[in-house]
């Protein structure tokens, strides 16, 4: 049996190979573990294989981790879908949401986010594939939710986030993360200071690194297959 380790490497191997291909620095693409799933054992090998990002999808599943792994200093990402009851505790145990589609969890999330931490940092979540079922946000919602969060002092907008709809077809990849590459470049020309691209998962992250990513978002290709 591969551990987590072992496979850890191998996918560090194959970011560095997409971004060399893509002729980019290594370093400008971020590995974040998404755990869901997975108990804190798993997390804490990750950590010791070096890993220091983890993304999560479900709160009281990761707010039971967090305590179990609190002797750890890990960045934790919230990636799921966000209802209103649960903004008040990503506010206060996360470092960054990429998750969010709507100003009302935005203003939630910037009244609970306790000055002492810093500002939450933050991914809209935008919809390329145009399926009806998929969150995130249209093209034009997005630059309107770019600059309502401007007013909202203690979050700070990073970039995007896009779970396109899954294909294994590698020029549909392409074809959708660019759409997203796209939104974010016009962003940036409008002014807004962005950094961050969350695209790629396990199945599609070398496409998602050749259009730009500077998170791609891992979950199996560490862990191994989820239960349902
Ligand atoms: C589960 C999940 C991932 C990781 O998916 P894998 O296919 O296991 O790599 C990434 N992003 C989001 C938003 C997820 O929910």
């Amino acid at each position: 049996m591969t551990s987590i380790s072992e496979r850890l490497q191998a996918v560090r191997a194959s970011i560095e190979q997409a971004a060399a291909v893509a002729g980019r620095p290594p370093q400008e693409v971020h590995l974040l573990a998404v755990s869901k799933a997975h108990p804190a054992s798993a997390l804490r090998e990750a950590y010791a294989a070096g890993q220091r990002m983890f993304g999560e999808n479900y709160l009281q599943e990761a707010l039971a981790k967090q305590d179990e792994l609190a002797d750890l200093p890990i960045e934790w990402h919230f990636i799921g879908p966000i209802q209103s009851n649960k903004t008040q505790a990503i506010a206060q145990h996360f470092d960054w949401v990429h998750s969010v589609d709507r100003l009302k969890i935005a203003e939630r999330l910037n009244a609970a986010r306790p000055t002492s931490k810093g500002p939450l940092q933050l991914c809209l979540q935008v919809n390329v594939s145009n399926e009806e079922t998929k969150s995130g946000l249209t093209p034009d919602a997005t630059l309107i939710l770019a600059q309502e969060i401007q007013s909202l002092p203690a979050l700070k907008l990073r970039g995007l986030m896009a779970i396109p709809g899954p294909t294994s077809d590698t020029q549909m990849q392409r074809a959708q993360f660019h759409q997203v590459r796209s939104l974010f470049q016009q962003l940036q020309q409008q002014g807004f200071n962005l950094d961050t691209l969350s695209i790629g998962m396990s199945e599609d992250f070398p496409a998602a690194i050749a259009e730009g990513a500077t998170i791609v978002r891992i979950g199996s290709a560490i862990f191994g297959p989820r239960k349902p």
